[in-house]
């Protein structure tokens, strides 16, 4: 078998499960791999460590599948791995919460740059690695066969699979006639995702658990969606019982769903306001008012949910400017026993350094406020103890004085 032999040194992290091999670890190439091959990561004096899918282009230049030596990668081995990550689901999510779920997360599920979501009868997939992409027939056929979906799209259209050396990809794989939008349930709540059309892979799942925490603590309260994408968080607080939800959102087309999601659980439309607006300006544009001492618009509880502002380390600091810019406004629309629910889903950014920007804006906003939750991504979206990096979402709810 062909093999990646490391640099003295470089062989701890493999040692340690961590599932990635980086291009500068490595001190030679026997033979020559193809895009995605299994090779075998071999120490400096040859002794085998692991199977990996090497990928030529990428810096991360190996992605390993197993540390044993007697496995075969192939098959029978996948269709292991994708039985235990369904089972996994199955286990820990309770019926009836939702038909919604993430059923593959990539490294943490053993799979590496594979991402599979559930939506009711229809599988969504993403192929984010040469490895991967070089078993997707069987994947697919297995995908099919242990889930029992009628239909797979692809939404591999996202920036690493330029990094891996693969065009984007998307479209209706697996099952007849056009792709529809699906209607999936979630903790008794309907929304309509596009699986196609849509972000992601069309809904944000992650925060599902998350949404259930903010609707408890809606009732009566004034609330601000930012970054409402098709209104999940509206729709939790209006069912939470919420006084008036106002949402913002810079696409037309997110607003539009969101309306008809809210229509779609039968909640009462009257106390509900849409802004098709840059977030950052309509929040400044707010303050403003409350500066000028006029009614002002203030809210009792604000969810700040932005797209990932960083997404490599590198571009940590811009993003943390991002950050605490909004962080800053919100605390200081929020009356008193106000809750900020903020989050941030950028890789980069770590729970210490959010933690941190969160009390830079509180203290530059001259508010007294204290952390009542940590969030994260849901259950279905676990994270290998060897591979800190799965962990990407991380929030949290603050209550102001
Ligand atoms: N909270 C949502 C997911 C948010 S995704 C949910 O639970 O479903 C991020 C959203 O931010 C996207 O809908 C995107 O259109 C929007 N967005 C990105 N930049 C923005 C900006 N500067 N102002 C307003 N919305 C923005």
């Amino acid at each position: 078998m062909k093999s990646l032999l490391l640099k003295p040194g470089r062989e701890r992290s493999v040692l340690m499960r961590h599932p990635w091999v980086f291009s500068g670890a490595i001190a030679q190439l026997q033979g020559q791999p193809e895009p995605g091959e299994t090779v075998a990561v071999r120490a400096p004096q040859g002794g085998f460590l692991a199977y990996a899918a090497y990928s030529p282009t990428s810096k991360i230049a190996a992605r390993i599948w197993s540390w044993d030596e007697n496995e075969t990668i192939g098959p029978e081995f996948l269709h292991r791995r994708l039985t235990e990550a369904v089972e996994l689901r199955k286990s820990i999510i309770p019926a009836g919460e939702t038909n919604a779920m993430r059923l593959v997360h990539g490294e943490s599920d053993g799979l590496p740059g594979l991402v599979v979501d559930r939506y009711a009868d229809a599988l969504v997939v993403q192929f984010l690695s040469v490895g991967v992409e070089r078993w997707r027939d069987v994947l697919l056929e297995q995908l099919m066969e242990l889930s029992g979906v009628r239909q797979i799209y692809e939404r591999s259209d996202v920036d690493v699979r330029v990094m891996e050396g693969l065009p984007a990809r998307e479209g209706s794989l697996v099952g007849a006639g056009s792709p529809a939008p699906v209607v999936i349930e979630e903790n008794g709540l309907a929304f309509l995702v596009d699986p196609l059309r849509g972000q992601k892979t069309g809904f944000y799942i992650d925060q599902r658990r998350n949404r259930q925490c903010m609707g408890s603590m809606s009732a009566g309260r004034d609330v601000l969606n930012c970054f409402c994408y098709t209104g999940a968080f509206s729709v939790y607080a209006l069912a939470g019982g919420a006084r008036s939800v106002l949402s913002i959102d810079s696409s037309g087309e997110a607003i539009a769903a969101a309306r008809e999601n809210v229509a779609r659980n039968k909640l009462d439309g009257a106390n509900v306001q849409w802004m098709e607006a840059d977030v950052f300006q309509a929040l400044r544009a707010f303050r403003d008012e409350v500066q000028e001492g006029a009614v002002g618009k203030r809210f009792d509880l604000i969810v700040l949910d932005p797209p990932k502002f960083a997404q490599t380390a590198a571009q940590a600091e811009r993003a943390a400017r991002g950050y605490k810019d909004i962080n800053l406004l919100a605390f200081k629309l929020l009356r008193p026993g106000g809750l900020l629910f903020t989050f941030s889903c950028s890789g980069g950014i770590s729970d210490e350094l959010f933690q941190k920007i969160v009390m830079g804006a509180a203290l530059d906003a001259r508010v007294d406020a204290k952390i009542i939750e940590h969030l994260h991504q849901g259950a279905d979206h676990p994270v290998a103890l060897a591979f800190p990096e799965g962990a990407y979402l991380k929030g949290l709810v603050c209550y102001v004085k």
